[in-house]
């Protein structure tokens, strides 16, 4: 078993899951729900980790993940040219829609 992706957005790191589960790669999800406690904060910052059954499937893991856009990163709005942080879906300036992302 390896790791192969880790990150404190458990909507990106569920994405990647859904990717190498297309691909047909065994994996599966730790620290997923460390962080969601109700108001406890944790003394050790502990991200969600994405890992492979297959030590085999590594290659193929880490291709998928990193040829990926990323759902975290920032985006550029076409009507007024202003960026975005990732997990916004609209414009912060002028409240156009995200552009769709290119594969
Ligand atoms: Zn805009």
């Amino acid at each position: 078993m390896k790791m192969v992706f880790t990150s404190q957005d458990s909507l990106l790191i569920n994405h990647m899951k859904n990717l190498l589960d297309n691909d047909r790669i065994a994996c599966f999800l730790k620290n997923q729900f460390l962080t969601s406690g109700a108001g406890e904060i944790p003394p050790v910052e502990v991200w969600p980790e994405l890992w492979i059954e297959e030590d085999a499937d590594y290659d193929a893991a880490v291709k998928t993940i990193a040829t990926t856009p990323k759902a975290g990163s920032s985006w550029r709005c076409l009507q007024c040219g202003e960026w975005s942080e990732g997990q916004f879906s609209q414009c912060w300036n002028c409240s156009t829609d995200r552009p769709e992302q290119k594969e």
